[in-house]
């Protein structure tokens, strides 16, 4: 334990930012016996719990009702739905609330000081909390300050909404215009959509999902398209104007069209402005996040970095994983690096997406490699007029060897990925998955169940 000066109030570890990296961090270290503040300025859980993953997946239950609706028919089911959106809202912040408490008592129960209010550092081992004047002294320093929505810098853009502002509108509007092509935008866009909105994605690429396996990106395209979405590529939003209840927006052909609301969904930077970070000698990348080696150590070593901050992947488990490897390190005298190389991710739009590892174009060039593939009706649908096709897709070593990508696009997408990780973090091969007896009847048996390629790459020619 460090000594107390007069002026100074002494922790092991000071955590700025209760999100999912900080929250999880602060509460290990605190278990393992440390002194430990947990310094926030806003609501306790993050962008994952108060504005992100959690509330975002209770609007995309909500949407999903309609596609449940379009096929009832088929199973003999007359529905007449109506949809209240403030309920919606209601019981979600109700849910919010809930979870917000319990991140609370995830770090008093242990310990762990709660402090809201802003910290600045003003070295590299001293804080000075904004609004109670406050001074830390801390061994460690943990910076999990997460990100921000990025809003591009054109006339009127204080016209448009972010995905925060997204979770508390009073109103659905009528219509709605999203600029991205990435995770929130085709998330947002099949919410919308989903609720009744006549909704348009605008991006200045050619397909949503860039970096992501191109037969998902086809696939989900046309999945939004189907859901009666407007696609707008290779364009982007110059403007924004009010006229009346509408926002007009201007777009790069020179086109403008009037919608009711406008959102921007045009990626996340880091919270990184405003904590006095120069003071602590604090190095960044080239991207604006903090650079960070394997252990989240920065280029000062008695503070570390983990989470969207530090821009290795802006995904809450990986945050979670190293807020945890954090503690381990410097609190259980257990150094514990997180492996970045093998992340599954999921998309929840309509159609799901879901991936881990390679795509069918990276993997071409990792060597001589065979294709499974396989696209189908799933059987929700089989007895209704939809013909949308799900696929799995698998990639392997040629000859039946390690898998090295699979790609889901359909129901259950999310929940097949993370089960495939498994035996992928394990290195599986092509024959471990076709030991494992089918499960009939489900669309992951298609992964069990795959007898020849669709095709193969031999030196990165496909035949
Ligand atoms: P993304 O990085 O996924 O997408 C940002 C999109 O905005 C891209 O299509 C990008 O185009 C476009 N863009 C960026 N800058 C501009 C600009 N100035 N003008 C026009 N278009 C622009 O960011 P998101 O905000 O969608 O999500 C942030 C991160 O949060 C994700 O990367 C993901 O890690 C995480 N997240 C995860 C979710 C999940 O796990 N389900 C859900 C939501 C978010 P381009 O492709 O050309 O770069």
């Amino acid at each position: 334990m460090r000594r107390e000066t007069s002026l100074a109030e002494v922790f092991d570890l000071v955590v700025i930012g209760a999100g999912s990296g900080g929250v999880r961090a602060g509460r290990l270290a605190a278990t393992y016996g440390a002194r430990v503040a947990v310094v926030e300025e806003y609501r306790v859980g993050g962008t994952c719990v108060i504005r992100g993953c959690v509330p975002k997946k209770f609007f995309v239950y909500a949407s999903r009702f309609t596609d449940m609706f379009e096929v009832a028919g088929g199973f003999g089911w007359t529905v007449n739905a109506s949809f209240d959106w403030p309920t919606l809202v209601a019981n979600k912040d109700k849910e919010i609330a809930r979870l917000e408490a319990a991140y609370v008592a995830a770090l008093e129960t242990p310990g762990a000081e709660l402090i809201r209010d802003r910290a600045i550092l003003t070295g590299p081992s001293s804080i000075q909390l904004v609004k109670s004047g406050r001074v830390l002294e801390a061994g460690t320093i943990l910076i999990a300050t997460g990100g921000h929505p990025h809003i591009p810098d054109i006339p009127g853009n204080e016209l448009g909404i972010t995905s925060n502002e997204a979770f508390h509108l009073a109103t659905l509007p009528r219509s709605i215009l999203i600029e991205g092509g990435g995770y929130v935008a085709v998330e947002f866009a099949t919410i919308f959509a989903g609720l009744g909105v006549d909704t348009t994605i605008v991006y200045r690429g050619d397909c949503v999902l860039r970096g992501f396996d191109e037969d998902l990106r086809q696939g989900l395209s046309a999945g939004l398209q189907a859901r009666g979405i407007r696609l707008i590529y290779e364009t982007n939003v110059r403007a924004l104007r009010k006229s009346g209840d509408n926002i007009v927006v201007s777009f790069s052909d020179e086109v403008e069209a009037p919608f009711g609301a406008v959102m921007f969904a045009t990626g996340r930077r880091a919270n990184v402005s405003g904590y006095g970070l120069e003071a602590a000698g604090i190095e960044m990348t080239p991207g604006r996040h903090i650079a960070v080696d394997e252990y989240s150590r920065t280029s000062n070593p008695s503070i570390y970095a983990v989470g969207d901050v530090t821009g290795r992947s802006q995904l809450t488990p990986v945050a979670i994983r190293e807020g945890a490897a954090f503690a381990e390190t410097v609190f259980n005298n257990n150094p514990t690096a997180v492996d970045h190389s093998l992340i599954g991710t999921a998309v929840f739009a309509e159609p799901e997406v879901a991936t881990i590892g390679l795509t069918e174009a990276e993997a071409a060039t990792h060597g001589d490699i065979d294709v499974y593939l396989v696209r189908f009706r799933p059987m929700i649908n089989t007895l209704s007029t939809r013909t949308e096709r799900m696929m799995l897709k698998l990639i392997t070593l040629a000859g039946g060897g390690r898998v090295l990508g699979c790609h889901i696009l359909g129901p259950g997408a999310a929940e097949m990925i993370q089960l495939v990780a498994i035996p992928m973090g394990m290195g599986a091969a092509k024959a471990d998955f076709d030991r494992a007896m089918a499960m009939h009847p489900t669309a992951g048996e298609e992964l069990v169940t795959f007898r020849a390629p669709a095709y193969r790459y031999r030196g990165g020619v496909r035949s």
